[in-house]
């Protein structure tokens, strides 16, 4: 956190250096999807060497889910097109807005704006032979999306999981789920309401993601339940997804 000299803001430990929250589903001979363009997103490529992105899913318009949206200009430049991206009609609107000059077919000097393929969300999809069924949450009072594909699901900026979207969880082995620090929250799941979610759902392990400094990465696994454990920044896990 800014300008905080805390002991997890001052960690030693790699994993207490969090960028905002993103995922990068490599599925090889199909397609390599990116889930949300963080204000980090610059350094998050660089840093994991992201050779491409086929399509970008969007959870929610917050600015640290979008803000690194401009930087995708890079994969279009070296794809030689543009990125075929899905967001709710809700998330659209305000990422239109946001990025105006991406979208109002001014032309700009010199070029440089990403160019992008907008897809409403509106059930689950298919993009390259790749399932993505799409998870309402509610995140506050507003309506969100996590995703899964196959054997996992990401569900991150939620405090609460409306009761028509357990089922769509139903059987996930891999579950990455939101829990922003111990203490009540209004948007987001502290530990105790994640592990509740968790124990609902009963994946066979789960990763904690969008922690604050509350939450420092020893000392929360410590005392997490088997199974269960915070994510970090450079995690790579293997999954199912389903795919044709
Ligand atoms: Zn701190
Ligand atoms: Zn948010
Ligand atoms: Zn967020």
């Amino acid at each position: 956190m800014i300008g905080c000299t805390c002991s997890v803001c001052t960690s030693e430990d790699p994993r207490d250096r969090r960028l905002r929250p993103s995922i990068y589903l490599d599925v090889p001979g199909h397609a390599a999807l990116l889930v949300d363009t963080t204000p980090d997103l610059r350094q998050q490529v660089l840093t994991q060497r992201v050779p491409r992105v086929d399509a970008i899913l969007f959870t929610h318009s917050h600015a640290d889910h979008v803000l690194g949206l401009d930087d995708v200009r890079r994969f279009n430049f070296m794809q030689g097109g543009p990125i075929p991206c899905y967001a709710s009609a809700a998330t659209w609107e305000s990422i239109r807005r946001t990025f105006y000059y991406a979208f109002d077919g001014v032309r700009r000097e010199g070029g440089g704006v990403p160019r992008l393929e907008t897809h409403d969300i509106d059930g689950p999809f298919t993009i390259a032979g790749v399932r993505v069924v799409p998870v309402p949450l509610l995140h506050g009072s507003m309506p969100i999306l996590g995703f899964r594909f196959g054997s996992v699901a990401y569900l991150t900026d939620c405090s609460a999981i409306p009761e028509e979207s357990w089922s769509l969880v139903e059987g996930v082995e891999t579950l990455v789920i939101d829990a922003l620090r111990t203490k009540k929250h209004a948007t987001h799941f502290t530990v105790a309401e994640a592990l509740d979610a968790i124990a609902r759902i009963a994946p066979r392990r789960a990763y904690l993601t969008h922690m604050s400094h509350d939450l420092g990465h020893a000392a929360t696994n410590a005392r997490l339940p088997a199974g269960v454990e915070l994510a970090y920044d450079g995690l790579v896990l293997d999954a199912r997804v389903d795919a044709s």
